[in-house]
């Protein structure tokens, strides 16, 4: 059962109030995904009908495994908002589904760009912060001015 699907024409006046949990799948994050969720989703919600829009106010709270960029080790990052807030404008007096309005405003707020200092579960320092520069200067050294001789060699050949 979906928790975040109802009929709109069933809403109470003072809202529906829902609760519980959602396992990590919820987010149907792909295979491929960098991104994992560790946890089930958490929430504590309360929706309300406001005229022409329906209003979501409550928690969620969940956390993710996200890869570092740059060091390319896993960290957690928990995403929990005590003051989650989304609406959504009521199309059709029928049933409304808010489950990829809720899953794409969590996953929205995942880092893009994931580092180790967006863990939030255990804080760490980035093992690869710093290591950036170390193989650049190798590269400038390939002709080390040996064809001169060359050159040389084949000017006298003239
Ligand atoms: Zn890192």
């Amino acid at each position: 059962m979906n928790p975040f699907q109802f009929d709109v024409r069933n809403l109470p006046e003072d809202g529906k109030q829902i609760s519980g949990t959602q396992p990590a799948t919820f987010f149907q994050l792909p295979e491929t995904d960098t991104a994992r969720a560790d946890t089930p989703l958490i929430y504590n919600l309360t929706i309300l009908r406001d005229e022409d829009d329906i209003i979501v106010t409550g928690s969620v709270d969940v956390t993710f495994s996200l890869e570092c960029g740059r060091c390319l080790e896993r960290f957690q990052h928990r995403i929990e908002m005590p003051d989650y807030q989304t609406e959504v404008p009521i199309e059709k007096e029928t049933t409304i589904d808010l489950t990829e309005l809720i899953r794409e405003d969590i996953l929205l707020t995942l880092p893009n760009f994931p580092r180790c200092e967006d863990g939030n579960v255990e804080p760490r320092d980035c093992p690869a912060e710093g290591r950036f520069n170390a193989n650049e200067s190798s590269l400038s050294q390939e002709m080390p001015g040996a064809d001169d001789g060359v050159w040389n060699a084949l000017d006298k050949l003239k």
